[in-house]
């Protein structure tokens, strides 16, 4: 874990405490909204924040409204004391861990995902996924009010749908995507992967493998989606694959690559674990 300085972080739970905090200082704030059980992915946007913001606030809340029925909402890894130490080292100034019941109310008014980039790849596997996750990312953004917010490229649709909202609801927030951060055999991290054996471990590998030999065949200039996806389909053909496609960065369909404006996308199940992964072209 590569962290800056040993901070004295707050810890706070209500938002009246967090906000009346904030408003005693008058600095630039870094806000990076995660959902705990923080790995090296979510240090390196902390690490991110750190460097460019004067404050840091970091959130840590399972959010139940973006998750679907049948999904591990229940089950999702917890790991609150750890997780406050590692933003302690990271220097985080203000670790916000509200429950459930501060952050909803009954009978909400709901932000709904637009139509088109919300229900094709991630929103086509979890329809009304993208509604959840605006919801709670707005409710936070008007309760921290970040200068800048760091979000990760692993999970480019939600990054190009919080950018979308920012843009569509002129809010006053600067988004920064940050690289994917990868173990050293090249699985993206994930908190999910906690729930992967050792089996499975390796089942999971062949999935930047089959993005790395798209990247190879791009490279020498094969510019084919379907060659490419088919390619790709022959290296994972041992696991459950949900979806592989190649959309520009907008998350538009293009006819064939577009350096410099392509994603290349996969969401495969690996036993009982659903993982994505993404390379930017
Ligand atoms: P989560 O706790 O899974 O909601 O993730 C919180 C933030 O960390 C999101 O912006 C994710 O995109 C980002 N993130 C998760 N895993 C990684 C990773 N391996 N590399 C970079 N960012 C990540």
């Amino acid at each position: 874990m590569k962290c800056g300085r040993i901070s004295s972080m707050k810890i706070i739970k209500n938002i009246q405490e967090l906000k009346t905090h904030l408003k005693t200082l008058n600095n630039t704030i870094g806000f990076v909204p995660t959902m705990g059980a923080l790995h090296e992915g979510h240090i390196s946007l902390i690490n991110q924040a750190r460097t460019e913001n004067e404050i840091v606030v970091v959130s840590i809340f399972v959010n139940p409204t973006q998750f679907l029925a049948g999904e591990d909402f229940e089950k999702y890894p917890s790991k609150d004391l750890a997780d406050s130490k590692i933003c302690e080292l990271c220097g985080v100034d203000i670790l916000f861990m509200p429950n459930i019941n501060i952050m909803y109310g009954e009978d909400e008014i709901t932000i709904k995902a637009p139509n088109t980039k919300s229900y094709i790849l991630e929103g086509l596997m979890r329809p009304s996924h993208f509604d959840g996750v605006l919801q709670i990312v707005l409710k936070l953004f008007n309760i921290v009010q970040p200068t800048n917010a760091y979000f990760g490229k692993k999970d480019a649709q939600q990054l190009s749908l919080i950018q979308q909202m920012v843009s569509n609801l002129f809010l006053p927030i600067n988004i920064i995507q940050c690289e994917i951060i990868r173990d050293e055999d090249g699985l993206a991290l994930s908190s999910r992967n906690t729930y992967l054996s050792k089996d499975e471990k390796e089942k999971a590998l062949n999935i930047v493998k089959s993005l790395r030999v798209a990247t190879q065949l791009i490279m020498k200039g094969n510019l084919n989606i379907e060659n490419i996806k088919d390619e790709m389909k022959q290296i994972l053909q041992n696991i459950e694959i949900e979806y592989i496609e190649i959309v520009s960065r907008s998350f538009t369909k293009i006819e064939q690559v577009e350096i410099k404006n392509s994603i290349i996308l996969v969401a495969v199940k690996v036993g009982n674990t659903r993982l994505i992964d993404n390379i930017w072209i």
